[in-house]
């Protein structure tokens, strides 16, 4: 097991998250690329999450809503809110653009995270699905969300291309049970409320725990009101590059994508409705423009 400190990130302007992937630590879990945890926040006297226009790549996001509600629209046209219980879940493909509001409420907790594409998919059509509902059952005092993949005979309703799993586990009263796990598969645990044991060991929400491939199970044990996420999958085969919000199988394809977007390209129409924008920052690895003269 590999335990992994979460980062400090910044989600449009001023809201806070913790950043479980990628760290210097670990690039991906399977398919999955990137994982941010946001809130619990209270958002009286909070401007809330509000990230303008900016392009994806080569990925899907993946948003699970546990409180509060975003409102998610694209350059496909879509305008989804998603509560709850539910999944948004955007394909970018060759391009796809959108924005993200938290809308009014008590308290927004949510996760989102990235799906890279493999290198096949990586110019697939952009779309956008909505997953109203989720495979849900009980066991040992928990209750699980089943999010993506297969699990215990059940499977999931979204849309991947990669061998892979996502669970939500939570519990009112607490509980414990173990998990039976693929041993073709790595793992990720992220601790989401309070604090729990896995494999005998303490973990809270400032913490990530990478699982080798080769398990068989896991041993998990929430407190009252705790809850996880578990995400795993076939390792990825090849590598990624990731810049700003593209993913790509190579840093040409990511070059590309940066001057696609910079210069307004028809490869990302304009989302509806967008406020601003964004610019995406130079990739590090581009040698610098010629200064003006
Ligand atoms: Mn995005």
């Amino acid at each position: 097991m590999q335990f992994i400190d979460l980062r400090k990130a910044e989600l449009g302007e001023g809201f806070m998250v913790g950043r479980a992937l990628p760290t210097r630590e670990r690039r991906l879990v399977g398919a999955w690329c990137f994982l941010d945890h946001l809130g619990p926040v209270k958002l009286r006297g909070h401007d809330g999450m509000h990230v303008d226009a900016h392009p994806h790549t080569c990925l899907q996001t993946f948003t699970w809503m546990m409180e509060g509600e975003i409102l998610h629209r694209d350059s496909l046209g879509s305008d989804q809110v998603v509560r709850p219980g539910q999944v948004n879940l955007m394909t970018a493909g060759r391009g796809i653009a959108h924005t993200e509001d938290s809308l009014q409420g008590e308290q927004l907790h949510a996760a989102q995270l990235w799906i890279a594409l493999p290198a096949e998919q990586a110019d697939i059509d952009p779309a956008f699905d909505h997953y109203p509902e989720l495979p849900m059952w009980s066991q040992d005092g928990i209750d699980c969300t089943l999010l993506a993949g297969a699990f215990g005979g059940r499977q999931a309703p979204t849309r991947v291309y990669s061998p892979l799993v996502g669970l939500d586990l939570h519990t009112s009263a607490g509980g414990q049970t173990r998990l039976p796990l693929r041993p073709d598969f790595e793992y990720g645990l992220l601790p989401l409320s309070g604090e729990l044991r896995i494999n005998e060991v303490d973990m809270d929400i400032s913490r990530f725990v990478y699982l080798e491939p080769g398990r068989e199970s896991l041993d998990l044990a929430l407190p009252a009101g705790g809850r996880c996420l578990l995400i795993g999958g076939e390792p990825f085969p090849g590598t990624i590059s990731m810049w700003w919000n593209f993913v790509g199988h190579t840093r040409e394809y990511i070059n590309q994508a940066y001057h696609d977007w910079q210069a307004g390209s028809a490869r990302f129409p304009a989302v509806p409705d967008a406020r601003l924008r964004m610019d995406s920052p130079r990739p590090a690895w581009l040698p610098s423009e010629p200064a003006a003269t």
